[in-house]
């Protein structure tokens, strides 16, 4: 679990997911499906903390470890749930 500070943060998972070309299936709102490098699929999920913060998690082993990491995992998911999060805001 990582809490999303900056977009610089980011910046390696991006391009790693725009390379990669994941699928992300929908599940809820905030939780999704993604499907890593062997076929496998991995759950993320994207939260508010009490403060507002924004916290992604993901259960593949990169997301698990003490210092995670941003997995692409995570920021798939999360490009779809921003999307989905502003069609609420607007509905
Ligand atoms: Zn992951």
């Amino acid at each position: 679990m990582f809490i999303l500070e900056s977009k610089a943060q980011l910046e390696k998972a991006i391009a790693k997911a725009m390379k990669t070309r994941t699928t992300v299936k929908f599940i809820s709102f905030g939780v999704y499906a993604v499907r890593g490098s062997k076929g496998n699929f991995y759950t993320v999920e994207c939260k508010r903390g009490m403060h507002g913060e924004k916290i992604v998690s993901c259960d593949c082993k990169a997301g698990q470890s003490v210092k995670p990491l941003v997995c692409f995992h995570a920021v798939s998911a999360l490009s779809l749930h921003v999307g989905l999060a502003r069609q609420r805001q607007t509905a």
